[in-house]
């Protein structure tokens, strides 16, 4: 499937509307003007004058409308090589790894009281990496939830990828076990890069980018026993967002994740639930364990946070 992204004036893509008339679905993207879908294309505009086509025909359909712009992919004669790397990989990075076909995984949610851990592992082909650049991924630090969401919903229908939710209730079973936030963390990074590379077969990817939690050895300690992938080809670094993006796509649908998932709890408690585990979550946590009893946390929370006994001395307090 290809990708094609052009930029139009906001009259073309009114023009485009109009054309596309009966094949205008109803579904509202957040960000768009409007989406179409033909038989071998879909096609998303957006208020920024960016119009994506996605599918087997969509060079064809969007050369309806006007050329790729200048860094979009498939852009005939363009070499995604000539994408710059813009940090010089420091360590043991290889050289150009920002501008390679790689796997890049992230997680969010370690350090939230409230909701589950998201890993997310992602493969950007680096052909697609002007395409995704074009549709705003960058440093999920600096976007928003709702820009997170927005470019979320684009780019999970663009990127391979595997989601690994642990929920809260697991999260707390195998935690009381005894295992470590970081051996937790290196399996599902495992087994969402397992999931991608299942995928993508026969497809290999160039490298493989972790965004850096722990060393290396303690990382491949962590999966004694487990199915591994070989480790020649893993390469970790901090920051790794800002190194190749298949680590920012990673790193946003897992945030895209976390939120929706934040949402359903709060669905399920009747009320907003705060992320974080600053003192607003003390207080959510023990509005919880009033409302619904305090065995309903173990759904909602990380139990071993200190968060846990402040709400309770809260809950305390009221009662007295
Ligand atoms: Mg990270």
């Amino acid at each position: 499937m290809g990708n094609v992204v052009i930029n139009l004036e906001q009259s073309k893509i009114t023009e485009m509307k109009n054309y596309y008339g009966k094949q205008l679905l109803t579904k509202n993207i957040p960000g768009s003007v409007f989406a179409a879908k033909t038989p071998s294309c879909m096609i998303t505009a957006y208020k920024s004058g960016k119009v994506l086509f996605q599918g087997n025909d969509c060079e064809k359909e969007a050369g309806k409308w006007g050329s790729a712009s200048e860094n979009s992919a498939n852009a005939p004669g363009k070499k995604a090589a000539a994408t710059k790397v813009k940090s010089v990989p420091k360590g043991d990075l290889p050289i150009g790894i920002g501008g390679m076909s790689a796997i890049g995984s992230d997680e969010v949610g370690t350090g939230d009281f409230f909701g589950p851990i998201t890993v997310v592992a992602a493969y950007v082909k680096k052909e697609d990496i002007p395409l995704l650049k074009e549709l705003g991924v960058r440093d999920s630090k600096d976007l928003n939830d709702e820009k997170i969401i927005a470019i979320a919903k684009i780019i999970k229908d663009v990127v391979p990828f595997s989601l690994m939710t642990l929920k809260n209730e697991k999260y707390n079973q195998v935690q009381r076990s005894g295992m470590s936030q970081g051996k937790m963390k290196a399996l599902l990074h495992n087994q969402a890069i397992l999931n991608v590379l299942d995928k993508i077969a026969p497809t290999k990817p160039e490298a493989i980018l972790i965004d850096q939690f722990v060393q290396p050895s303690t990382y491949f300690q962590h999966l004694k026993g487990q199915k591994t992938i070989a480790n020649k080809d893993v390469y970790f670094s901090t920051k790794a967002e800002g190194i190749h993006l298949a680590v920012a796509a990673a790193s946003i649908l897992a945030r895209y994740a976390f939120i929706q998932y934040i949402d359903k709890l709060s669905e399920a408690a009747g009320f907003k639930i705060p992320k974080g585990a600053g003192a607003q979550v003390d207080v959510a946590a023990a509005k919880l364990i009033l409302n619904k009893g305090r065995d309903s946390l173990p759904s909602f929370v990380k139990l071993h946070f200190a968060n846990t006994d402040k709400a309770l001395a809260i809950v305390d307090k009221k009662q007295k």
